[in-house]
């Protein structure tokens, strides 16, 4: 199914708008079947589920980091990630720096935003952004390049509030693009959508929409790996 899932996924995608495949929790097997469908693109939000499934599968795949990291787990993940898409803090982006640097590379990296109501989701507020990228520790980093944002939307059918936080979503990354990245055409990104609401992303200006379920199906948290 997964291939044909994939097809279906792919026949909605807006124009200018990336597919990342969610695959976290689910056997390699599952990422091959994408991988032979075409996928390049894939999401894990576990630094070590990330390290030992790009261990096995295809070199030439887009790994993306997509969930909470803690600074001493971005040593698994630093040499070939594509782009993490969840810096909350100016500690964790100096973390990615150091690990980068280890291997000579500029990682890129988004800024992930609280959008949602719920107290649960990590991210940024704007006041919190700007204080991150006018410190002196950012302004001295090499390692590193930011080039756009996150968000999560609340989980709730009430479509209305989920569109306006997209547009909240959209509204900080043409504020920050204006203030900070003036000449840096790369802050572009913005990460949103997930399987259940990444149509009104895609309409509020989605550059990469973040689908597992609608891909590999439901995800079996009982037999996660490396949590
Ligand atoms: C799991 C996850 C997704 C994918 O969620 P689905 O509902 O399965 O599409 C997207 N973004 C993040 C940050 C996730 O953790």
């Amino acid at each position: 199914m997964i291939k044909e899932n994939l097809t279906k996924v792919r026949s909605t995608l807006a124009d200018g708008v990336r597919l990342i495949a969610v695959s976290k929790t689910k056997p390699v097997a599952d990422l091959q079947e994408a991988y032979d469908a075409g996928q390049r693109l894939f999401g894990e939000n576990k630094a070590l589920e990330m390290r030992d499934k790009h261990a096995v599968l295809p070199n030439d795949i887009e790994w993306h980091f997509i969930g909470h990291l803690q600074t001493n787990k971005v040593k698994y993940i630093a040499e070939y990630v594509s782009l993490i898409h969840s810096i909350d803090s100016l500690h964790l982006l100096e973390a990615v720096d150091k690990e980068a640097a280890k291997h000579d590379r500029v990682i890129d990296c988004l800024l992930q935003f609280h959008i949602a109501t719920e107290e649960t989701k990590f991210g940024l507020d704007m006041t919190e952004a700007q204080a991150l990228l006018e410190s002196p520790e950012y302004a001295q980093m090499k390692h590193v390049r930011i080039v756009g944002v996150m968000g999560m939307a609340t989980n709730t059918p009430n479509r209305d509030l989920v569109r306006q936080e997209f547009r909240t979503l959209h509204s900080y990354r043409d504020q920050l693009a204006e203030k900070y990245f003036v000449g840096h055409p790369e802050f572009k990104e913005i990460s949103m959508g997930m399987s259940h609401d990444y149509d009104i992303a895609m309409e509020e200006g989605s550059t990469l929409i973040r689908v597992g379920t609608s891909i590999f199906g439901a995800r079996d948290y009982g037999v996660s790996i490396n949590d």
